[in-house]
Protein backbone atom coordinates (compact mmCIF):
# COMPACT_ATOMS: atom_id res chain seq x y z
CA UNK A 1 0.00 0.00 0.00
CA UNK A 2 1.32 3.42 -0.88
CA UNK A 3 0.16 7.01 0.48
CA UNK A 4 -1.67 9.85 -1.35
CA UNK A 5 -0.72 13.32 0.92
CA UNK A 6 -3.32 15.32 -0.03
CA UNK A 7 -2.31 19.20 0.72
CA UNK A 8 -3.90 21.56 -1.97
CA UNK A 9 -4.80 19.20 -4.86
CA UNK A 10 -8.26 18.28 -3.26
CA UNK A 11 -9.56 16.03 -6.06
CA UNK A 12 -9.41 12.42 -6.83
CA UNK A 13 -9.13 12.43 -10.69
CA UNK A 14 -6.57 14.03 -12.96
CA UNK A 15 -3.87 13.58 -9.69
CA UNK A 16 -0.72 12.70 -10.38
CA UNK A 17 0.79 10.91 -7.09
CA UNK A 18 -2.25 9.53 -6.89
CA UNK A 19 -2.26 7.56 -10.23
CA UNK A 20 1.40 7.13 -9.51
CA UNK A 21 0.95 5.18 -5.98
CA UNK A 22 1.04 1.30 -6.74
CA UNK A 23 -1.35 -0.73 -5.68
CA UNK A 24 -3.82 0.19 -3.22
CA UNK A 25 -3.67 3.84 -2.16
CA UNK A 26 -4.45 5.53 1.16
CA UNK A 27 -5.15 9.13 0.37
CA UNK A 28 -5.01 11.21 3.49
CA UNK A 29 -5.08 14.50 4.48
CA UNK A 30 -4.01 15.85 7.44
CA UNK A 31 -4.80 19.25 9.15
CA UNK A 32 -1.34 20.86 10.31
CA UNK A 33 -1.66 24.13 12.58
CA UNK A 34 1.69 25.49 11.09
CA UNK A 35 -0.21 25.72 7.78
CA UNK A 36 -4.11 26.50 9.11
CA UNK A 37 -2.51 29.48 11.05
CA UNK A 38 -2.20 31.56 7.40
CA UNK A 39 -5.95 30.34 6.61
CA UNK A 40 -9.26 32.96 6.90
CA UNK A 41 -12.75 31.66 7.65
CA UNK A 42 -13.65 32.14 3.50
CA UNK A 43 -10.39 29.92 2.74
CA UNK A 44 -10.93 27.23 5.04
CA UNK A 45 -14.65 27.06 4.82
CA UNK A 46 -14.23 26.33 0.59
CA UNK A 47 -11.61 24.02 1.91
CA UNK A 48 -13.70 22.05 4.49
CA UNK A 49 -16.41 21.84 1.62
CA UNK A 50 -13.80 20.28 -0.98
CA UNK A 51 -12.47 17.83 1.96
CA UNK A 52 -16.28 17.09 2.26
CA UNK A 53 -16.87 15.88 -1.02
CA UNK A 54 -13.30 14.27 -1.66
CA UNK A 55 -13.92 12.09 1.50
CA UNK A 56 -17.41 11.09 0.25
CA UNK A 57 -16.12 9.99 -3.34
CA UNK A 58 -13.81 8.10 -1.65
CA UNK A 59 -16.40 6.34 0.65
CA UNK A 60 -19.36 5.77 -2.58
CA UNK A 61 -16.44 3.90 -4.01
CA UNK A 62 -15.82 1.53 -1.09
CA UNK A 63 -12.66 3.45 0.54
CA UNK A 64 -11.69 6.09 2.40
CA UNK A 65 -10.03 9.42 2.82
CA UNK A 66 -7.58 9.24 5.79
CA UNK A 67 -8.30 12.56 7.91
CA UNK A 68 -5.61 13.48 10.92
CA UNK A 69 -4.56 17.16 12.92
CA UNK A 70 -1.02 17.10 14.01
CA UNK A 71 2.20 17.83 12.60
CA UNK A 72 2.61 15.70 9.00
CA UNK A 73 6.13 15.14 9.75
CA UNK A 74 5.08 12.94 12.87
CA UNK A 75 1.79 11.74 11.48
CA UNK A 76 2.82 10.16 8.29
CA UNK A 77 5.79 8.20 9.38
CA UNK A 78 3.42 6.83 12.24
CA UNK A 79 0.79 6.29 9.85
CA UNK A 80 3.24 4.32 7.10
CA UNK A 81 4.28 2.08 9.79
CA UNK A 82 0.97 1.02 11.32
CA UNK A 83 -0.17 0.05 8.14
CA UNK A 84 2.72 -1.09 6.31
CA UNK A 85 3.30 1.73 3.56
CA UNK A 86 6.15 1.95 1.90
CA UNK A 87 5.93 5.17 -0.42
CA UNK A 88 4.54 8.27 0.21
CA UNK A 89 3.68 10.55 -2.70
CA UNK A 90 2.67 14.64 -2.88
CA UNK A 91 2.04 17.24 -5.28
CA UNK A 92 5.39 19.91 -5.36
CA UNK A 93 4.30 23.22 -3.95
CA UNK A 94 6.07 26.31 -4.45
CA UNK A 95 5.86 28.72 -1.31
CA UNK A 96 9.00 28.78 0.68
CA UNK A 97 7.24 27.99 3.84
CA UNK A 98 5.28 24.93 2.02
CA UNK A 99 8.67 23.36 0.97
CA UNK A 100 10.60 23.78 4.30
CA UNK A 101 7.93 21.82 5.55
CA UNK A 102 8.15 19.09 2.60
CA UNK A 103 11.53 18.86 3.38
CA UNK A 104 10.84 18.31 6.95
CA UNK A 105 8.32 15.43 5.71
CA UNK A 106 10.76 14.07 3.59
CA UNK A 107 13.78 13.86 5.83
CA UNK A 108 11.37 12.04 8.61
CA UNK A 109 9.53 9.59 5.81
CA UNK A 110 13.07 9.14 4.30
CA UNK A 111 14.65 8.17 8.21
CA UNK A 112 11.53 5.45 8.68
CA UNK A 113 12.28 4.27 5.97
CA UNK A 114 9.46 5.37 3.51
CA UNK A 115 10.28 6.18 0.23
CA UNK A 116 9.17 9.79 -0.43
CA UNK A 117 7.61 11.17 -4.55
CA UNK A 118 7.41 14.32 -5.08
CA UNK A 119 5.15 14.92 -8.13
CA UNK A 120 4.91 17.95 -10.63
CA UNK A 121 0.82 18.15 -10.76
CA UNK A 122 0.05 21.45 -9.78
CA UNK A 123 0.82 23.11 -13.12
CA UNK A 124 1.51 22.17 -16.69
CA UNK A 125 4.95 23.63 -16.64
CA UNK A 126 7.29 23.25 -13.39
CA UNK A 127 9.76 26.06 -12.61
CA UNK A 128 13.34 25.04 -14.10
CA UNK A 129 11.52 23.65 -17.27
CA UNK A 130 11.25 26.84 -19.33
CA UNK A 131 13.84 29.15 -18.84
CA UNK A 132 15.76 31.78 -20.89
CA UNK A 133 18.11 30.59 -23.57
CA UNK A 134 21.04 31.43 -20.65
CA UNK A 135 19.03 29.18 -18.14
CA UNK A 136 17.58 31.52 -15.89
CA UNK A 137 14.05 31.99 -14.78
CA UNK A 138 11.94 34.52 -17.36
CA UNK A 139 11.31 37.96 -15.81
CA UNK A 140 9.22 38.84 -18.90
CA UNK A 141 5.87 37.40 -19.20
CA UNK A 142 5.69 37.78 -23.13
CA UNK A 143 8.73 35.74 -23.14
CA UNK A 144 7.65 33.00 -20.68
CA UNK A 145 4.31 32.80 -22.12
CA UNK A 146 5.60 31.99 -26.20
CA UNK A 147 7.75 29.45 -24.68
CA UNK A 148 5.21 27.83 -22.62
CA UNK A 149 2.50 27.71 -25.40
CA UNK A 150 4.98 26.11 -27.38
CA UNK A 151 5.47 22.94 -25.02
CA UNK A 152 3.76 20.18 -25.34
CA UNK A 153 1.17 19.68 -22.04
CA UNK A 154 0.24 16.35 -20.24
CA UNK A 155 -2.91 14.87 -20.92
CA UNK A 156 -5.29 14.75 -17.76
CA UNK A 157 -4.99 11.32 -15.72
CA UNK A 158 -7.94 9.19 -14.84
CA UNK A 159 -8.61 8.47 -11.31
CA UNK A 160 -7.46 5.90 -8.85
CA UNK A 161 -9.69 2.40 -8.81
CA UNK A 162 -7.68 0.84 -5.98
CA UNK A 163 -8.70 2.74 -2.84
CA UNK A 164 -7.69 1.66 0.84
CA UNK A 165 -10.71 1.97 3.36
CA UNK A 166 -8.67 3.95 6.25
CA UNK A 167 -10.76 6.36 8.38
CA UNK A 168 -8.72 8.17 11.08
CA UNK A 169 -10.99 11.28 12.20
CA UNK A 170 -13.95 13.21 11.34
CA UNK A 171 -13.65 16.21 9.91
CA UNK A 172 -13.40 18.81 11.93
CA UNK A 173 -15.39 22.24 11.80
CA UNK A 174 -14.55 25.47 11.02
CA UNK A 175 -15.33 26.45 14.91
CA UNK A 176 -13.08 22.89 15.94
CA UNK A 177 -10.28 24.29 13.62
CA UNK A 178 -10.55 27.72 15.46
CA UNK A 179 -12.64 29.81 12.57
CA UNK A 180 -15.51 31.91 13.02
CA UNK A 181 -18.52 31.54 10.30
CA UNK A 182 -17.07 33.53 7.13
CA UNK A 183 -19.07 36.97 6.50
CA UNK A 184 -18.81 36.30 2.45
CA UNK A 185 -21.20 33.98 0.78
CA UNK A 186 -18.67 31.22 -0.42
CA UNK A 187 -19.30 29.46 -3.63
CA UNK A 188 -19.55 25.87 -3.98
CA UNK A 189 -16.66 23.59 -3.35
CA UNK A 190 -16.03 20.47 -5.14
CA UNK A 191 -14.41 18.69 -7.82
CA UNK A 192 -18.63 18.60 -9.21
CA UNK A 193 -19.06 22.36 -9.16
CA UNK A 194 -15.45 23.08 -10.47
CA UNK A 195 -16.20 20.56 -13.51
CA UNK A 196 -19.81 22.23 -14.05
CA UNK A 197 -17.80 25.66 -14.22
CA UNK A 198 -15.70 24.64 -16.61
CA UNK A 199 -18.08 22.62 -18.75
CA UNK A 200 -20.44 26.39 -18.81
CA UNK A 201 -17.23 28.14 -19.42
CA UNK A 202 -15.78 26.66 -22.47
CA UNK A 203 -19.58 25.67 -24.22
CA UNK A 204 -19.67 29.29 -25.02
CA UNK A 205 -18.24 32.26 -22.69
CA UNK A 206 -14.78 31.04 -23.55
CA UNK A 207 -15.16 31.94 -27.03
CA UNK A 208 -16.39 35.62 -26.07
CA UNK A 209 -13.71 36.02 -23.23
CA UNK A 210 -11.01 38.11 -24.73
CA UNK A 211 -13.62 40.65 -24.83
CA UNK A 212 -15.90 40.16 -22.34
CA UNK A 213 -13.49 39.48 -19.95
CA UNK A 214 -13.02 43.20 -18.47
CA UNK A 215 -16.88 43.80 -18.72
CA UNK A 216 -16.98 44.03 -14.22
CA UNK A 217 -20.41 44.12 -14.63
CA UNK A 218 -21.09 40.72 -17.22
CA UNK A 219 -18.27 39.15 -15.19
CA UNK A 220 -18.04 36.79 -17.99
CA UNK A 221 -14.36 35.19 -16.82
CA UNK A 222 -14.51 31.32 -15.77
CA UNK A 223 -14.47 31.93 -11.76
CA UNK A 224 -12.06 28.71 -11.97
CA UNK A 225 -9.71 30.85 -9.38
CA UNK A 226 -10.63 29.03 -5.81
CA UNK A 227 -10.91 25.71 -7.89
CA UNK A 228 -7.54 25.78 -9.62
CA UNK A 229 -6.48 27.24 -6.14
CA UNK A 230 -7.59 24.47 -4.27
CA UNK A 231 -6.81 21.90 -6.87
CA UNK A 232 -10.68 20.81 -6.91
CA UNK A 233 -10.10 20.71 -10.61
CA UNK A 234 -6.41 19.50 -12.46
CA UNK A 235 -5.02 22.25 -15.07
CA UNK A 236 -4.82 19.21 -17.26
CA UNK A 237 -8.14 18.66 -17.56
CA UNK A 238 -8.45 22.34 -17.66
CA UNK A 239 -5.93 23.03 -20.47
CA UNK A 240 -7.64 19.72 -22.19
CA UNK A 241 -11.15 21.54 -22.32
CA UNK A 242 -9.37 24.67 -23.61
CA UNK A 243 -8.14 22.96 -26.32
CA UNK A 244 -11.27 21.09 -27.24
CA UNK A 245 -12.75 23.96 -27.10
CA UNK A 246 -9.90 25.61 -29.82
CA UNK A 247 -11.26 22.46 -32.17
CA UNK A 248 -15.08 23.71 -31.87
CA UNK A 249 -14.24 27.49 -32.22
CA UNK A 250 -16.37 29.02 -34.71
CA UNK A 251 -14.15 31.59 -36.34
CA UNK A 252 -10.71 33.18 -35.82
CA UNK A 253 -11.96 35.41 -32.88
CA UNK A 254 -13.56 32.45 -31.33
CA UNK A 255 -9.65 30.66 -31.57
CA UNK A 256 -7.87 34.16 -30.34
CA UNK A 257 -10.18 34.26 -26.96
CA UNK A 258 -9.71 30.74 -26.33
CA UNK A 259 -6.39 31.58 -26.33
CA UNK A 260 -6.46 34.66 -24.25
CA UNK A 261 -7.60 32.21 -21.87
CA UNK A 262 -4.72 30.13 -21.99
CA UNK A 263 -2.86 32.69 -21.41
CA UNK A 264 -4.25 33.73 -18.57
CA UNK A 265 -3.57 30.17 -17.17
CA UNK A 266 0.60 30.68 -18.07
CA UNK A 267 0.23 33.97 -15.89
CA UNK A 268 -0.50 32.02 -13.18
CA UNK A 269 2.63 29.71 -14.02
CA UNK A 270 4.61 32.55 -14.43
CA UNK A 271 4.06 33.93 -11.04
CA UNK A 272 4.32 30.20 -9.37
CA UNK A 273 8.10 30.49 -11.20
CA UNK A 274 8.48 33.80 -9.56
CA UNK A 275 7.50 32.46 -6.13
CA UNK A 276 9.30 29.25 -6.38
CA UNK A 277 13.03 31.00 -7.62
CA UNK A 278 12.31 33.80 -5.20
CA UNK A 279 10.40 32.63 -2.51
CA UNK A 280 11.42 36.16 -0.24
CA UNK A 281 8.42 38.49 -2.93
CA UNK A 282 5.92 37.27 -0.44
CA UNK A 283 7.31 40.09 2.28
CA UNK A 284 10.19 41.42 0.08
CA UNK A 285 10.07 44.09 -3.10
CA UNK A 286 11.01 41.70 -6.26
CA UNK A 287 12.35 44.93 -7.90
CA UNK A 288 15.02 47.06 -6.07
CA UNK A 289 14.96 50.89 -6.20
CA UNK A 290 17.91 53.03 -5.11
CA UNK A 291 15.96 54.02 -2.34
CA UNK A 292 13.29 52.52 0.10
CA UNK A 293 10.02 53.89 -1.07
CA UNK A 294 9.12 56.19 1.29
CA UNK A 295 5.52 55.04 1.43
CA UNK A 296 2.73 57.40 3.17
CA UNK A 297 0.67 54.55 4.98
CA UNK A 298 -1.91 56.87 6.52
CA UNK A 299 -4.08 54.71 8.78
CA UNK A 300 -7.49 56.47 8.12
CA UNK A 301 -6.95 56.19 4.45
CA UNK A 302 -6.09 52.67 4.83
CA UNK A 303 -9.33 52.20 6.94
CA UNK A 304 -11.65 54.05 4.33
CA UNK A 305 -10.18 51.85 1.41
CA UNK A 306 -10.72 48.64 3.33
CA UNK A 307 -14.06 49.35 3.79
CA UNK A 308 -15.66 50.23 0.59
CA UNK A 309 -15.32 53.98 1.85
CA UNK A 310 -12.71 56.26 -0.17
CA UNK A 311 -15.64 58.06 -1.96
CA UNK A 312 -14.04 56.58 -5.31
CA UNK A 313 -17.35 54.27 -6.52
CA UNK A 314 -15.35 51.65 -8.63
CA UNK A 315 -12.99 51.18 -5.78
CA UNK A 316 -15.65 50.85 -3.01
CA UNK A 317 -17.89 48.47 -4.92
CA UNK A 318 -14.66 46.63 -5.50
CA UNK A 319 -13.74 45.90 -1.79
CA UNK A 320 -17.14 45.24 -0.81
CA UNK A 321 -17.37 42.15 -3.53
CA UNK A 322 -14.88 41.22 -1.58
CA UNK A 323 -15.87 40.83 1.50
CA UNK A 324 -19.68 39.51 0.09
CA UNK A 325 -18.45 36.99 -2.03
CA UNK A 326 -14.69 36.08 -1.14
CA UNK A 327 -13.57 37.33 -4.53
CA UNK A 328 -13.64 40.35 -6.83
CA UNK A 329 -13.14 40.70 -10.18
CA UNK A 330 -9.81 40.86 -12.22
CA UNK A 331 -10.03 44.18 -13.08
CA UNK A 332 -11.14 45.87 -10.23
CA UNK A 333 -8.49 44.15 -8.35
CA UNK A 334 -5.85 46.24 -10.54
CA UNK A 335 -7.82 49.07 -9.95
CA UNK A 336 -8.19 48.77 -6.29
CA UNK A 337 -4.34 47.64 -5.80
CA UNK A 338 -3.47 50.46 -7.81
CA UNK A 339 -5.55 53.27 -5.58
CA UNK A 340 -4.54 51.55 -2.72
CA UNK A 341 -0.49 52.25 -4.01
CA UNK A 342 -0.67 55.09 -6.00
CA UNK A 343 -3.08 57.05 -4.96
CA UNK A 344 -3.42 56.32 -1.11
CA UNK A 345 0.29 55.69 -1.32
CA UNK A 346 -0.08 52.71 0.64
CA UNK A 347 2.56 49.80 0.96
CA UNK A 348 1.25 47.24 -1.15
CA UNK A 349 1.98 44.16 1.64
CA UNK A 350 -1.48 45.96 4.11
CA UNK A 351 -3.56 45.27 0.52
CA UNK A 352 -1.89 41.70 0.14
CA UNK A 353 -2.98 40.91 3.59
CA UNK A 354 -6.58 42.09 3.10
CA UNK A 355 -7.03 39.84 -0.47
CA UNK A 356 -5.12 36.85 1.85
CA UNK A 357 -7.84 37.54 4.70
CA UNK A 358 -11.04 37.71 2.83
CA UNK A 359 -9.91 35.84 -0.63
CA UNK A 360 -11.21 32.81 -1.28
CA UNK A 361 -8.60 32.25 -4.37
CA UNK A 362 -6.35 33.93 -2.09
CA UNK A 363 -2.63 31.77 -3.55
CA UNK A 364 0.84 33.08 -2.65
CA UNK A 365 2.19 33.10 -5.96
CA UNK A 366 -1.02 35.02 -7.79
CA UNK A 367 -2.20 37.55 -4.91
CA UNK A 368 1.75 38.33 -4.85
CA UNK A 369 2.22 38.84 -8.22
CA UNK A 370 -0.74 40.99 -8.70
CA UNK A 371 -0.14 43.51 -5.74
CA UNK A 372 4.05 43.48 -6.95
CA UNK A 373 2.39 44.09 -10.44
CA UNK A 374 0.14 46.84 -9.32
CA UNK A 375 2.52 48.74 -6.71
CA UNK A 376 5.44 48.53 -9.41
CA UNK A 377 7.79 46.86 -7.49
CA UNK A 378 7.28 43.19 -9.18
CA UNK A 379 8.26 40.89 -12.16
CA UNK A 380 7.03 42.49 -15.56
CA UNK A 381 5.63 44.85 -13.55
CA UNK A 382 3.13 48.19 -14.25
CA UNK A 383 5.82 51.10 -15.25
CA UNK A 384 5.57 53.17 -11.83
CA UNK A 385 4.65 56.16 -14.33
CA UNK A 386 1.87 54.65 -15.48
CA UNK A 387 -1.06 55.10 -12.67
CA UNK A 388 -4.61 53.58 -13.12
CA UNK A 389 -7.34 56.99 -12.84
CA UNK A 390 -10.19 55.41 -11.25
CA UNK A 391 -12.66 57.51 -12.72
CA UNK A 392 -11.70 56.59 -16.15
CA UNK A 393 -11.38 53.26 -15.68
CA UNK A 394 -14.96 52.98 -13.87
CA UNK A 395 -16.14 54.64 -17.06
CA UNK A 396 -14.80 52.42 -19.47
CA UNK A 397 -15.49 48.88 -17.28
CA UNK A 398 -18.29 49.77 -16.13
CA UNK A 399 -19.51 52.16 -18.37
CA UNK A 400 -23.77 51.52 -16.85
CA UNK A 401 -22.51 52.08 -13.22
CA UNK A 402 -23.97 48.72 -13.20
CA UNK A 403 -21.01 46.46 -10.93
CA UNK A 404 -20.84 49.70 -8.63
CA UNK A 405 -25.18 49.79 -8.24
CA UNK A 406 -24.71 46.41 -7.38
CA UNK A 407 -22.27 46.76 -4.17
CA UNK A 408 -22.94 50.45 -3.19
CA UNK A 409 -26.47 50.49 -2.36
CA UNK A 410 -26.24 54.20 -1.74
CA UNK A 411 -25.22 55.36 -5.48
CA UNK A 412 -27.96 53.10 -6.78
CA UNK A 413 -30.66 54.86 -8.77
CA UNK A 414 -27.64 57.49 -9.28
CA UNK A 415 -27.09 58.29 -13.16
CA UNK A 416 -23.54 56.66 -14.70
CA UNK A 417 -22.56 60.22 -15.45
CA UNK A 418 -22.79 61.33 -11.70
CA UNK A 419 -21.36 58.04 -10.22
CA UNK A 420 -18.32 58.42 -12.79
CA UNK A 421 -17.97 61.99 -12.08
CA UNK A 422 -17.99 61.64 -8.43
CA UNK A 423 -14.61 63.20 -7.45
CA UNK A 424 -15.20 66.41 -9.53
CA UNK A 425 -18.76 67.71 -8.22
CA UNK A 426 -19.47 69.77 -5.42
CA UNK A 427 -20.52 69.04 -1.97
CA UNK A 428 -24.12 70.11 -2.70
CA UNK A 429 -24.26 68.21 -5.80
CA UNK A 430 -23.42 65.30 -4.22
CA UNK A 431 -24.91 65.72 -1.15
CA UNK A 432 -28.30 65.91 -3.27
CA UNK A 433 -27.32 62.80 -5.41
CA UNK A 434 -26.44 60.16 -2.36
CA UNK A 435 -26.81 61.71 1.04
CA UNK A 436 -24.90 58.58 2.57
CA UNK A 437 -21.60 58.27 0.28
CA UNK A 438 -18.39 59.70 0.76
CA UNK A 439 -17.22 62.57 -0.30
CA UNK A 440 -13.46 61.44 -1.91
CA UNK A 441 -11.12 60.74 0.77
CA UNK A 442 -7.96 62.04 -1.87
CA UNK A 443 -7.50 63.99 -4.86
CA UNK A 444 -6.38 62.21 -7.97
CA UNK A 445 -5.20 64.61 -9.31
CA UNK A 446 -2.36 65.57 -6.31
CA UNK A 447 -1.80 62.00 -5.32
CA UNK A 448 -0.98 61.25 -8.78
CA UNK A 449 1.76 63.66 -8.69
CA UNK A 450 3.22 63.07 -5.13
CA UNK A 451 3.19 59.20 -6.25
CA UNK A 452 5.43 60.25 -9.36
CA UNK A 453 7.84 61.96 -6.27
CA UNK A 454 7.68 59.06 -4.17
CA UNK A 455 9.07 56.92 -6.92
CA UNK A 456 11.35 59.15 -8.74
CA UNK A 457 13.18 59.73 -4.71
CA UNK A 458 13.32 55.84 -4.49
CA UNK A 459 14.91 55.71 -8.18
CA UNK A 460 17.18 58.68 -7.23
CA UNK A 461 16.04 60.22 -9.94
CA UNK A 462 14.74 63.34 -7.96
CA UNK A 463 16.51 66.68 -7.13
CA UNK A 464 15.11 66.83 -4.10
C1 LIG B 1 -3.90 42.58 -6.82
C2 LIG B 1 -4.27 41.24 -7.41
C3 LIG B 1 -4.38 40.12 -6.59
C4 LIG B 1 -4.71 38.88 -7.13
N1 LIG B 1 -4.80 37.80 -6.29
C5 LIG B 1 -5.06 36.57 -6.80
C6 LIG B 1 -5.14 35.42 -5.96
O1 LIG B 1 -4.94 35.49 -4.75
N2 LIG B 1 -5.43 34.23 -6.52
C7 LIG B 1 -5.65 34.09 -7.87
O2 LIG B 1 -5.91 32.97 -8.33
N3 LIG B 1 -5.55 35.15 -8.68
C8 LIG B 1 -5.29 36.38 -8.20
N4 LIG B 1 -5.23 37.46 -9.04
C9 LIG B 1 -5.37 37.25 -10.50
C10 LIG B 1 -6.81 37.36 -11.05
O3 LIG B 1 -7.40 38.53 -10.60
C11 LIG B 1 -7.69 36.17 -10.67
O4 LIG B 1 -7.04 34.96 -10.97
C12 LIG B 1 -9.01 36.20 -11.43
O5 LIG B 1 -9.71 37.39 -11.17
C13 LIG B 1 -9.86 35.01 -11.01
O6 LIG B 1 -11.08 35.01 -11.70
P1 LIG B 1 -11.37 33.91 -12.80
O7 LIG B 1 -11.06 32.55 -12.28
O8 LIG B 1 -12.76 34.15 -13.28
O9 LIG B 1 -10.30 34.31 -13.89
P2 LIG B 1 -10.19 33.98 -15.45
O10 LIG B 1 -10.07 35.28 -16.16
O11 LIG B 1 -11.26 33.07 -15.89
O12 LIG B 1 -8.77 33.28 -15.56
C14 LIG B 1 -8.59 31.85 -15.48
C15 LIG B 1 -7.54 31.50 -14.47
O13 LIG B 1 -6.27 32.02 -14.86
C16 LIG B 1 -5.54 32.44 -13.71
N5 LIG B 1 -5.33 33.89 -13.80
C17 LIG B 1 -6.11 34.81 -14.39
N6 LIG B 1 -5.56 36.04 -14.32
C18 LIG B 1 -4.41 35.89 -13.63
C19 LIG B 1 -3.38 36.79 -13.22
N7 LIG B 1 -3.42 38.09 -13.52
N8 LIG B 1 -2.37 36.30 -12.50
C20 LIG B 1 -2.29 34.99 -12.22
N9 LIG B 1 -3.21 34.09 -12.59
C21 LIG B 1 -4.26 34.53 -13.28
C22 LIG B 1 -6.41 32.11 -12.49
O14 LIG B 1 -6.01 30.84 -12.01
C23 LIG B 1 -7.80 32.08 -13.10
O15 LIG B 1 -8.70 31.26 -12.38
C24 LIG B 1 -4.91 38.74 -8.53
C25 LIG B 1 -4.79 39.88 -9.35
C26 LIG B 1 -4.48 41.11 -8.80
C27 LIG B 1 -4.37 42.30 -9.70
Amino acid sequence: MEIHWHRSDLRATDNTGLVAAEGEVMPVFVFDDGVLRYGSPPRVAFMLDALAELREWYRERGGDLYVARGDPSAVLPELAADHGVEAVHYAADHSGLARERDRAVTAALEDAGVAVHEHSDRLLHEPGSILTNDGDPYQVYTYFWKKWRDREKADPHDAPSAIADVSGEELPTLEDLGFEEPDADVPAAGMDAARDRLESFCDGPIFEYADARDDVAEGATSRLSAHLRWGTVGVREVYAATEAAMADAPDDEARESVEEFQSQLAWREFYHHVLHFSPEVVTENFKSYENPIEWRNDPDEIAAWTAGETGYPIVDAGMRQLREEGFMHNRVRMIVASFLTKDLLADWRHGYAQFREHLVDHDTANDNGGWQWAASTGTDAQPYFRIFNPMTQGERYDPDAEYVARYVPELRGVDPETVHSWHELDDETREAAAPDYPAPVVDHSERREEALAMFERARGDSEE
